[in-house]
């Protein structure tokens, strides 16, 4: 590769990995001004980068910053769920263009769920050539075994179980990324969201079961196995009850919105929903309180233990327990702060993401297509 094309490749990939960019920016790649003006120069006229405008500092004027050009292509982002698949479209300067949702019977086999999934693709691509598409991100709830590629016992997803998703999603013709919703969320968020620019951050989804999406040192950790984060998993009491996974009193059985809502089955004589636990939260509702406070402070007790292991700068909390705001992370807070060690520093901050809930999942599973260059190359000359 000349010096040349090298250089175009590292400003393309720099506009990939982490959006749009000024001119200093690109220069701090350890590119020189006057390299990153030629670079910009030949991109811009070949019609691969355009000129915007940044948000508005102090009160000058709004930066230029360089773009990828829309044009290039769409990255699809898919989430495949208990009751439900979404999708959505993101052009490759990380602009939402379509999203939509379809409920799908969650006992649903993975081969007829992702017929779903492809007309579902074809309504939000709106007549845009498949061509454009540079690749789909898949989401599924659950560890994917990294030698194998397939989605372990422990996917809340039985239909799932021990499929390979990779040869599954075949049948869509197009290029593949899979990955588990909690790490997906998370890279979301990195793009998007709270966690933008941040190196180490852990994103704490809850879904069906609580997982953790792990950012550490700037790059998504899956573990040697592909079980990283298995948050829900992890023990807060040995005399517990017995877990789906056959282990006893994991965080699970204790904290995800099953555990919650079956805790007020005699006060509240029906089985409530865990949207419907919150918004009575919100109404005052003394017992929805209590037992999310309850789940909080259990989050706080494992999320503590993560502090101490891992040290992130910022733990965000997306998923089903999310809306709960306050009610959950007050309790979890003082939990954690109970815990972790203090070597004089601060906690990092546990807040909800910014994101909403019903695309966070996503929008991840499109960056990780948006932001890779090698495995999702720009239709350009480099
Ligand atoms: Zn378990």
């Amino acid at each position: 590769m000349s010096q040349r094309s090298a250089n175009r490749t590292r400003v393309i990939r720099a506009l990939r990995e982490r959006g749009p960019l000024s001119r200093r920016e690109l220069a701090d790649l350890g590119l020189s001004r006057s390299t990153v003006t030629v670079v910009v120069d030949e991109l811009i006229g070949a019609g691969v980068v355009i000129e915007v405008e940044g948000p508005v500092r102090g009160a000058g004027r709004p930066a230029q910053l360089l773009s990828l050009n829309p044009r290039l292509g769409v990255a699809v982002g898919v989430e495949i769920a208990n009751g439900v698949v979404r999708a959505a479209v993101c052009d490759v300067s990380r602009r939402l263009l379509s999203q939509g949702e379809i409920a799908v019977d969650e006992r649903t086999d993975p081969k007829k769920t992702l017929v779903v999934v492809g007309e579902l693709i074809e309504r939000l691509l709106d007549g845009r050539p498949r061509e454009s598409v540079l690749g789909v991100g898949v989401a599924i709830p659950g560890p994917i075994q990294r030698g194998t590629g397939r989605s372990g016992r422990a996917t809340t997803l039985k239909p799932w179980v021990d499929v390979n998703p990779y040869a599954a999603a075949e049948a869509l013709r197009l290029p593949l990324a899979v990955d588990n919703d909690a790490n997906l969320a998370a890279v979301a968020e990195a793009t998007w969201g709270v966690a933008r620019g941040l190196r180490d951050v852990a994103y704490v989804y809850s879904a069906a079961g609580i997982g953790v999406g792990f950012i550490l040192n700037g790059s998504l950790y899956a573990g040697a196995n592909g079980t990283a984060g298995e948050l829900g998993h992890t023990t807060i009491d040995e005399n517990g009850e017995i877990c789906e996974c056959g282990g006893r009193g994991c965080l699970n059985t204790l904290a995800n919105a099953f555990s919650i809502t079956q805790n007020l089955r005699r006060s509240h004589g029906r089985e409530l929903s865990i949207a419907e636990v919150i918004t009575l939260a919100h109404d005052g509702d003394l017992g929805c309180r209590r037992v999310i406070a309850d789940a909080g402070r259990h989050i706080g007790l494992a999320a503590a233990n993560l502090y101490n292991l891992l040290d992130p700068e910022l733990i965000v909390l997306g998923g089903n327990l999310a809306p709960a705001g306050e009610i959950l992370l007050g309790p979890l807070r003082e939990s954690m702060a109970r815990r972790a060690i203090h070597a004089g520093e601060v906690l990092p901050p546990f807040i909800v993401g910014e994101l909403d809930q019903d695309v966070v999942v996503v929008l991840g599973a499109a960056a990780v297509v948006l932001r890779d260059d090698e495995r999702f190359p720009l239709p350009v000359r480099k």
